[in-house]
């Protein structure tokens, strides 16, 4: 049994059976030796460290860890997809105005980039207060967590 979840596409959460040499099987049907125990495993090569017992139980658990470990964070990460749709049609919208109206599209964009910083530091203010660190705040965001820091910190409390 694989889980997925829709906003975060290319994760593939599983049970995968623990071999006897300690390695992990590929997914959760493509075992056919004797294996000791199930650890969570996602494809896109995220492995759990924690074993479980190799039951149907343990498989159970190592699935909950694929959602806690893995799977929670990442979506916590993850915008909506209907607003990425949005977003994607802005941009796509603003592109073809700046082709069509460079002034009119200068004046907008300047619009975005104001509402764009204060809402960013917002963001980033929220993100710190419920507890992300700045390695968290930096994966979100595609930086390193010292560039995040280095940008940041003198707008947000630490
Ligand atoms: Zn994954």
């Amino acid at each position: 049994m694989t889980l997925k979840i829709a906003d975060i596409p290319g994760h593939e959460g599983f049970a995968a059976p623990v071999l006897p040499g300690g390695e992990l099987a590929r997914s959760s049907t493509a075992f056919t030796r004797t294996f000791v125990g199930y650890q969570a495993a996602c494809s896109c090569g995220w492995a759990d460290r924690r074993r479980f017992a190799a039951t149907p139980e343990g498989a159970k658990e190592a699935e909950g860890r694929w959602w806690s470990k893995h799977a929670a964070p990442l979506l916590a990460a993850a915008p909506p997809s209907w607003l990425v749709i949005k977003s994607n049609l802005l941009c796509e919208q603003i592109v073809n105005l700046t082709a069509d109206r460079p002034l009119a599209a200068l004046t907008l964009l300047s619009q975005v980039e104001s509402w764009q910083r204060t809402l960013l530091d917002q963001a980033v203010a929220a993100a710190r207060e419920g507890g992300a660190s700045w390695a968290d705040v930096g994966e979100a965001m595609g930086i390193t967590k010292q560039a995040a820091h280095e940008r940041f910190r003198a707008q947000v409390a630490t």
